[in-house]
């Protein structure tokens, strides 16, 4: 099922190793195009674009895009309680960890009556964007919303899409880990309308507002929200590219192959775009990972989209010389999720570059992390790791520069100011300095 890819033998370079790793077809450069109209449209006709996108990409919408309140309260009280307890323990271990993350201001003396800080500040409004088009995705609304919250967010609106099963409401239980996190703007928009929303603003029919623009968007999605979200990159900030799902493995012949199969086919079940790729310098491991995950892809629910996920050009077994040489895969590839199964696994983790997450040993297993472990699940895909980091309270900080001199410090640097607004033929910047430091100045 999975392609193998034999790179044994072959000294290949890091040049030609990003060619050789497995990647999806239709990438987000590709949708690009088919979301940049529909981010002009919702711009220029507001709600009458999103009810008709939503009747085109998720069977209709309710008859009020933004949820009432009320509405979502009671969906909290229908909660299986089993469900909302384990949301309950992700939301405290979520948040524990987040805070913790908070970066401390920074003030430096660099003389005297010379200090510089750092502050970092919350930005005033954001749009969190919750994924429900194949699966509902709950622990996503924690992700987002627990991030933001322990960045110090104050204004925060929830968007996901309209389920049919429901009227065209959001499912219930995104209304209810919305509701046990204390938030009360939620729309039931989805897809790239739903990024055109919090990136422009929205009004009704009637003229009147229904979503104020947003500063910040965050959240994964599948490939139209990633690449609605790089579109509207600039006039909003962007947490990074989260799209289809990924998860890279690295193992040698001490690793169990049942655990591996079954990590690899988690994800494939998120989206047939989904990538699963195993890297490993053992033909006896890849084998035995190879027929457990034949055994447990038929009878497992989501078979379909699963078996188009490890069957698609994304998914690969790749063959290596030794360990060395599958760190090197690894970090060309640049997973969001990276397991590690083998001996001395945190030894290994400490060496990778490249990676939203990093799951050390047997016992840290991907879907861990996805719901309980405490980090965070939205996390850079498509190699994007290279440069991105996953969501945390820093997508939504800025650091904002103090700087405070005074006459005494702004003297003993003055000379040198002006020395150097001359060479860049600025005078005006230096005249601005001597004004300060002759004593006939007024
Ligand atoms: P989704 O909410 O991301 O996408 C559904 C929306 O896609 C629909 O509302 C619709 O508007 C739009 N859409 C569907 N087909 C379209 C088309 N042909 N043209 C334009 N728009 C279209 O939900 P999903 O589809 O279930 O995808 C969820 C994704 O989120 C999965 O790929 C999953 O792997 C990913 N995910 C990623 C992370 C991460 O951190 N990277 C975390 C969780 C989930």
């Amino acid at each position: 099922m999975l392609r193998r890819i034999d790179i044994r033998g072959q000294n290949l370079s890091t040049r030609q190793l990003l060619e050789v790793v497995p990647r999806a077809e239709i990438d987000i450069d590709a949708a690009l195009e088919t979301v940049r109209p529909i981010l002009a449209d919702v711009r220029a006709r507001g709600e009458v674009a999103l009810r008709e996108y939503g009747d085109r990409f998720d069977s209709g919408s309710p008859a009020n895009l933004r949820i009432a309140p009320a509405d979502i309260e009671s969906a909290l009280a229908t909660l299986d309680p089993a469900v909302r307890e384990s949301l309950e323990e992700a939301i405290r271990r979520v948040r524990q960890f987040h805070e913790a993350t908070v970066p401390p201001a920074v003030s430096v003396d660099l003389a005297p009556g010379a200090r510089v800080s750092q502050r970092w500040v919350p930005v005033a409004r954001v749009g969190l964007y919750v994924p429900g088009g194949l699966a509902v995705y709950p622990s996503s609304v924690v992700m987002n919303v627990v991030a933001a919250q322990a960045a110090g967010v104050t204004e925060i609106a929830v968007t996901t899409p309209p389920q049919k099963a429901f009227a065209g409401a959001p499912h219930p239980s995104i209304l209810a880990a919305c509701a046990l996190l204390g938030v009360t703007e939620v729309y039931a928009v989805g897809g790239a309308q739903a990024i055109g929303m919090l990136a422009y603003g929205a009004t009704r029919t009637d003229g009147s507002v229904l979503c104020d623009p947003v500063d910040v968007i965050t959240g994964p999605g599948n490939v139209y929200v990633a690449a609605a979200k790089r579109a509207v990159n600039g006039t909003v900030g962007i947490d990074s590219e989260a799209g289809p799902t990924e998860i890279a493995v690295i193992a040698d012949d001490s690793a169990n192959p049942g655990f591996i199969a079954y990590d690899l086919l988690s994800q494939a079940e998120h989206d047939p775009m989904a990538g699963s790729v195993l890297i490993t310098d053992s033909a006896e491991l890849a084998e035995a990972v190879g027929e457990r995950l034949a055994s447990i892809v038929g009878v497992t629910k989501h078979d379909v989209r699963a078996k188009e996920a490890l069957g698609g050009v994304q998914s690969a077994i790749i063959l290596t010389d030794n360990l060395e040489q599958s760190i090197r895969v690894a970090d060309a590839y640049g997973a969001e999720h990276l397991e590690i199964h083998t001996r001395d696994a945190a030894a290994v983790a400490g060496r990778i570059r490249n990676a939203g997450a990093i799951f050390v040993g047997p016992y840290s297993p991907v879907p861990l992390g996805d719901y309980m472990a405490g980090s965070n699940h939205v996390l850079p895909t498509g190699g994007t790791a290279r440069f991105a980091s996953g969501l945390g309270v820093t997508s939504f900080l800025r650091a904002v520069s103090v700087i405070e001199y005074d006459e005494a410090a702004l003297a003993q640097v003055g000379h040198k100011v002006i020395a150097l607004a001359n060479a860049e033929d600025l005078p005006a910047h230096g005249e601005a300095i001597a004004a300060r430091l002759s004593p006939t100045s007024d």
